[in-house]
C-alpha cells in the first residue's frame, strides 16, 4: 500500500520552487495574515494556487471571506460557478417568473442563458418550470456577498538579482492593474542580518515576506500597500527594453472597475473550487511510486519513491521514464464506480479540501 502511505520524511530535499509553493499554501491556510495582524472570527482563509488572468497567472492566493456568505456559499456546491451560472443565480427572483422577463438583458444571445438555467437546474441550484412554451425560475438561494479580499503570493525561495529583475516586472503589472487587493513576495529566510530580498529593485506597494518552511514560520520584512480595486487600473501591454537606444513608451490600456470585479468573483470562484490541493489533479497519482509524505505530519505533499525526492508537476506527468502504473489491486475498492487510477489519493485530498469549506 504505497500510495496512500503517510509517512514522515526524516531528510530535507532541496527546496524546488513548487515545494516551497506548497509550503506557502499550507502556511497560509494555517497562519494568514503574516505579522502581529489577525483576521477576526467572522473571517475564513481560502488559500489556491496558479490562478490568475489570461496575461497574470499567481503562485498562491488567498482569499479572505465572511464566514456567512461563506456557508450560504455551500449551498451552490463546491464546484465553482462560470460567469453564466452567476448571472443566473445572482438575479433569479423569488417567485416563478419567464427568464427573460426576471434576467437582465445579458449582452449575449438568451440561448447561452437557456443553456445556464439548464445547468444550474441540473446542479439543483434554480428551480425551473415550463408554462407552455415558456421557462420559468426561481431561486433556490440568494447568491451571498462572499468574498472580502484577493491576496497574490508570489514565491520565489532563491530571490536573486536576476529572479527579482524577472518578478519585479510581473509586480508592477499587478500594482498597476490593482486587481487583487495586496502582492506580496514570499522568499526562504536566510541567516543574514539584513535579509537580502530588501535589496532587491523590486515595488514598493509588494510586501516582502520570508519564510522558513520546515517550521512554517513567517517574518514579515517590508508591508505592502493597499490597491486600489474600486478604480480603474491600467495594464502594462509593453514596455520598452531599456536599452540605450530605446526611446519608445510604454504602451497602457486602461482597466474598467467592473471588469475588476467581476474578474476577482471569477477567481475566487475557481480557487473556492481548486483550493492548492489540486496540484495532484495535474500529476500522475496513478503511479505506483506516488506517495503523499506528511512533512509537518499534516500536510500532504507529493513524494516519489523511484526518484527519492518532492518530484515538480512537471516531472511527474505521462513523460516521465519511470512511470510505473500502480497495481490494479490497489483501486479495487469502490472499482468501478468511486474506483480508479490514482483516486485514493485525490479523494484525500479532496477530502482536505472540503474540510475547508464552512458548510459543505
Ligand atoms: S515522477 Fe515519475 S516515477 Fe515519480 S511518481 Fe511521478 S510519474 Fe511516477
Amino acid at each position: 500500500m504505497v500510495a496512500l502511505t503517510l509517512r514522515r520524511t526524516v531528510t530535507r530535499d532541496p527546496e524546488s520552487e513548487f515545494a516551497f509553493e506548497l509550503r506557502t499554501c499550507r502556511w497560509a491556510e494555517l497562519e494568514w495574515p503574516p505579522g502581529n495582524d489577525s483576521v477576526g472570527d467572522d473571517t475564513v482563509v481560502i488559500v489556491a494556487r496558479q490562478l490568475g488572468t489570461k496575461r497574470r497567472r499567481w503562485d498562491t492566493i488567498v482569499l479572505e471571506c465572511n464566514r456567512d456568505g461563506l456557508r450560504q456559499r455551500a449551498n451552490f456546491g463546491l464546484e465553482r460557478l462560470d460567469s453564466d451560472l452567476r448571472h443566473v443565480v445572482g438575479n433569479a427572483p423569488g417567485e416563478w417568473t419567464y427568464y427573460r422577463d426576471a434576467l437582465p438583458q445579458p449582452g449575449y444571445p438568451w440561448r447561452y442563458v437557456r443553456e445556464a438555467i439548464h445547468r444550474a437546474d441540473d446542479r439543483g441550484i434554480l428551480e425551473t418550470r415550463k408554462r407552455g412554451n415558456r421557462i420559468e425560475i426561481r431561486r433556490e438561494w440568494t447568491y451571498p456577498d462572499w468574498l472580502e479580499r484577493v491576496v497574490a503570493i508570489e514565491n520565489k525561495p532563491d530571490l536573486d538579482a536576476s529572479a527579482a529583475r524577472a518578478l519585479g516586472s510581473q509586480l508592477e503589472y499587478d500594482v498597476a492593474v490593482g486587481l487583487a487587493d495586496e502582492v506580496w513576495v514570499a522568499t526562504r529566510q536566510t541567516d543574514e542580518r539584513v535579509e537580502p530580498a530588501l535589496f532587491e529593485d523590486l515595488p514598493v506597494e509588494a510586501g516582502i515576506l520570508t519564510l522558513e518552511p520546515d517550521d512554517l514560520t513567517a517574518e514579515v520584512e517590508w508591508h505592502p500597500r493597499s490597491l486600489a480595486i474600486d478604480e480603474p487600473g491600467s495594464r502594462i501591454l509593453d514596455r520598452p527594453d531599456g536599452g540605450e537606444r530605446d526611446d519608445s513608451a510604454a504602451r497602457f490600456e486602461y482597466v474598467d472597475p467592473d471588469w475588476k470585479a467581476a474578474k476577482r468573483l471569477a477567481i475566487a470562484e475557481r480557487a473556492y473550487e481548486r483550493g492548492w490541493r489540486s496540484f495532484v489533479d495535474t500529476m500522475r497519482p496513478d503511479c505506483r511510486y506516488f506517495e503523499l509524505c506528511a512533512r509537518d505530519g499534516v500536510q500532504a505533499r507529493p513524494h516519489c519513491a523511484a526518484k527519492g525526492c518532492s518530484q515538480t508537476a512537471a516531472e511527474c506527468s505521462g513523460t516521465c521514464d519511470e512511470f510505473e502504473p500502480e497495481p490494479p489491486v490497489w483501486r479495487t475498492r469502490g472499482w468501478p464506480i468511486e474506483g480508479g487510477p490514482g483516486k485514493r489519493v485525490q479523494q484525500l485530498l479532496a477530502e482536505r479540501r472540503r474540510r475547508r469549506r464552512p458548510g459543505v
